[in-house]
């Protein structure tokens, strides 16, 4: 990378004998079917929470309510605090002096941060706030890992993740995780794309955990399981003729032991986790792959839509069956599970709706848009789930 160095970037130590998941993971597996996932028991205030869907993770969940970004009409974010007992919600500003109705106030972060450039969003890790901001200097972009203290009166850069060249084919985006205390980030290429991890107690050293290579390549959804992350990676193996030329594989890394084992291969589009296993579709059929016996068997037929298990119900928001649905005949609808796969409950939604955030045991959101073209984010309780009862509740 001479041109990294020539612009000053701070070039990532890429180490070449970092395993490659594509040529060598793949065909040990077939020899050996026992993952360890470490400790599996979930604990709120270290473990990512997956909960809130592999694509939109702006909302996270604390003791008694929830942090989430809002965007405004400037291109700005806004930090938002809802109180789910007292059901108000409040810009994250600590200063007496604020009416929180400019840039000036603390909750405020402004378009120039870039906080929304990067995948990875919003955090939470043990009373702390993480996100990612990006930030362009030198023909260099760099993606910063920042915290926030819950009050929003402290903000920190705590270090660059990963700086490249800003024509550099790999920086096509990072997806950012926070989960027992280890920071995992990959950073996406047109011929290999890396996963990385540093932990957050000595966050000057950087792993290379794995890449992959290929023609057009990511590594992306990570998802912390246990004491490591699921992940998922796609590549093609020639230049691509058509999008179903994909290859999509699920991976698991143990932190402790360093040990990637691949979980599955017959998936398309994002898996999630559900209970004791992953469910993805295959392209036609929704899939459970059980990590007892790392079977997969059909869990909804004719579904290849992507789906979030609270710990209780799994839900499944049917908006990239009705992008492909030309006839048009599939209303919007959140279809909310049983374990066993039994139809709960569904939830109509506009067509034009947004992706939905299905949330922690209590609530989830969904944006929905204003009469001025405002995003304005809803609640929805989920004690009403199975009741007929579907009352969304406005928190802007
Ligand atoms: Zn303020």
């Amino acid at each position: 990378m001479i041109f990294a160095a020539f612009c000053g970037c701070s070039k990532n130590i890429n180490n070449s004998e970092a395993t490659d998941v594509i040529n060598e993971l793949t065909k040990e597996y077939e020899k050996k079917t026992v993952v360890d996932f470490g400790d599996t028991v979930y604990n709120f205030k270290t473990d990512s929470q997956n909960c809130f869907d592999p694509q939109m993770r702006e909302i996270v969940s604390v003791n008694s309510g929830y942090y989430f970004f809002i965007h405004d009409k400037k291109a700005n974010c806004w930090l938002k605090y809802y109180d789910k007992n007292s059901n108000t919600c409040i810009p994250v500003c600590q200063r007496v002096d604020c009416n929180h109705d400019n840039d000036n106030c603390d909750s405020v972060f402004l378009k120039e941060e870039n906080i929304t450039n990067a995948d990875g969003r919003l955090w939470y890790y043990k009373d702390m706030l993480y996100y990612i901001s990006t930030e362009i200097h030198d023909n260099c972009i760099d993606y910063n890992l920042n915290s926030i203290t819950l009050d929003g009166s402290k903000r920190t850069k705590i270090c660059t993740l990963y700086s490249s060249f800003f024509y550099d084919s790999k920086a096509m985006g990072m997806q950012m995780l926070v989960h027992r205390g280890e920071v995992y980030y990959s950073m996406s290429g047109t011929e290999i794309s890396y996963l990385y991890k540093r932990s957050l107690s000595d966050i000057d050293s950087e792993i290379e955990i794995c890449r992959c290579s290929g023609f057009y390549t990511g590594i992306y959804n990570m998802q912390g399981y246990g004491d490591g992350i699921c992940f998922q990676c796609y590549y093609y193996e020639d230049e691509p003729k058509d999008e179903y030329d994909i290859k999509e594989k699920v991976f698991y890394y143990n932190s402790n032991t360093e040990e990637i084992s691949f979980l599955s291969d017959d998936i398309l589009g994002l898996y999630s986790l559900a209970d004791y296993g992953i469910l993805y579709s295959n392209g036609t059929d929704m899939m459970y792959l059980g990590f007892d016996n790392y079977e997969s068997k059909v869990f909804i037929k004719d579904c290849v839509s992507t789906s979030s298990f609270d710990g209780k119900y799994i839900y499944v928001d049917n908006i990239d069956e009705i992008e492909i649905d030309i006839a048009d005949k599939q209303k919007r609808a959140i279809n909310i599970y049983d374990i066993a796969g039994n139809l709960v409950d569904s939830i109509t939604l506009e067509n034009n709706s947004l992706p939905s955030a299905f949330g922690d045991e209590d609530y989830l959101f969904q944006y929905f848009l204003d009469e001025y073209d405002d995003y304005v984010l809803c609640s929805f309780d989920k004690s009403q789930i199975g009741t007929g009862k579907h009352e969304w509740n406005k928190i802007k």
